[in-house]
């Protein structure tokens, strides 16, 4: 067993740990060690030594480790593994309900008191998310934990353990019985295909679902929408369920093409009547602009940061040049979703640069709606950080 170490709160981050907040930062202590290894117990105290709370050692872009109990006496052992899984399971038990969705997030890390780790369910299939060594060292409790609560066909993991939070190849099979991929989950009755080891991403974005059904149900009716940053095309396929006249989504990656394809097959749609275009993003606005082709709906789905052979793109310092490439070819009283899951910038902010680019595009709009996290991507008052996703429906007026 390793030794726990002692950290010593500043005197003025104290209130803010004890009144729970729960991410482990550099700058709130004294006695910061970089040299701690991973996966070490952490107890914090203030400068008269009296216990807050205790956590562990994991370095990711976001910090130095989380909190994981206020509890001095309580052991981070097997049991509490369960019980923290067993809490967050319950939370999402009208998930495990539902009719007509079985993709969904079980454990949101921070916001199921397990910074540094998330679990996602796919029809029967666990998905665990590492986020750093540290929380890998407990992975024996974990994978144990899950297999005592719950029923699974098999389990797959990802390794995102570098500061950047990259995704380290390999197979990616844990426990159970190896999956035949794509397996095909449903999301409001709509098909979604996912493929849990074809490396970082597996086919869909679960923080999306109701922004998805929201343009099916309420915005894509005889609509012409364009869908940027479109990856397997899943706004698409809802658009056209919902009734758009058309979709064109474009996405920079080669595998775009095949995977768009098979979404808008798996659920009865001809993606010959589709526009799928596999190109930069920023070329394709300036054909647009050229050839005037104008949409009625338009979709910005950025990364946060994205290089490109010609381009870096940084939500927080370009996302107003995006949207003023999307004012300028969509129709009057037609809807930009804005999307960004950029957590270096919070809702205020990004009105902010929203604003700027109707202002500059010399235009004026009309916000319609906003949404965020999903409720499966449990978040908590304490660490509004974590509240990253941030969408808006934006009518741009006449
Ligand atoms: N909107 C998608 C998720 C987007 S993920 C969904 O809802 O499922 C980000 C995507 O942006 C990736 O597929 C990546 O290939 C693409 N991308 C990054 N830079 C791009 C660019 N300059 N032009 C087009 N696509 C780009």
């Amino acid at each position: 067993m390793k030794k726990d170490v002692i950290l010593t709160i500043k005197s003025k981050f104290v209130n803010k740990y004890k009144s729970g907040y729960p991410l482990i930062s550099k700058e709130a202590f004294i006695n910061l060690n970089e040299a701690t290894e991973e996966g070490t117990i952490i107890r914090l105290v203030d400068e008269k030594n009296k216990f807050i709370a205790k956590g562990y050692c994991g370095k990711q872009n976001k910090g130095y480790g989380w909190v994981l109990s206020r509890n001095e006496n309580e052991q981070i052992d097997q049991r509490f593994f369960v019980n923290k899984l067993r809490a967050a399971i319950h939370v999402r038990e009208p998930f495990f309900n539902s009719l007509d969705t079985n993709a969904f997030r079980i454990v949101n890390g921070e916001g199921d008191g397990l910074g540094g780790l998330t679990i996602e369910y796919f029809a029967g299939y666990y998905l665990i998310n590492w986020y750093s060594k540290g929380i890998y060292h407990f992975r024996e409790y974990i994978i144990n934990a899950l297999k005592e609560l719950v029923e699974f066909k098999a389990i797959y993991q990802k390794k995102r353990f570098d500061v950047s939070g990259k995704y380290i190849d390999e197979d990616d099979f844990v426990a159970g019985e190896r999956g035949t991929f794509p397996i095909i989950v449903k999301e409001n009755g709509v098909n979604i295909a996912v493929y849990l080891n074809e490396g970082a991403m597996v086919g869909v974005f679960l923080d999306q679902r109701d922004v998805r059904k929201r343009i099916r149900d309420a915005y894509a009716e005889k609509k012409k929408v364009l869908n940027t940053f479109s990856y397997t095309g899943a706004f698409s396929v809802f658009a056209a369920l919902g009734g758009a006249v058309k979709t064109t989504s474009v996405d920079l990656a080669n595998r775009s093409l095949n995977k768009t394809i098979e979404q808008f097959s798996l659920n009865g749609l001809d993606y010959a009547s589709q526009d799928i275009i596999v190109e930069d993003v920023f070329n394709y606005f300036k054909y647009a602009v050229k050839k005037q082709l104008t949409f009625d709906m338009v979709i910005l789905d950025p990364p946060s940061f994205a290089r490109s052979k010609r381009i870096v793109f940084s939500a927080e310092k370009d996302y107003k040049n995006l949207m003023k490439e999307a004012i300028a070819i969509t129709e009057d009283e037609g809807i930009i979703v804005a999307s960004t899951n950029s957590s270096s910038f919070n809702m205020a902010k990004f009105k902010s640069f929203i604003d700027q680019a109707f202002r500059e595009a010399n235009r004026k709009y009309q916000l319609v709606e906003e949404f965020s996290l999903p409720k499966d991507f449990k978040i908590i008052k304490e660490f509004p950080e974590g509240s990253y996703l941030k969408v808006l429906f934006i009518k741009k007026l006449s």
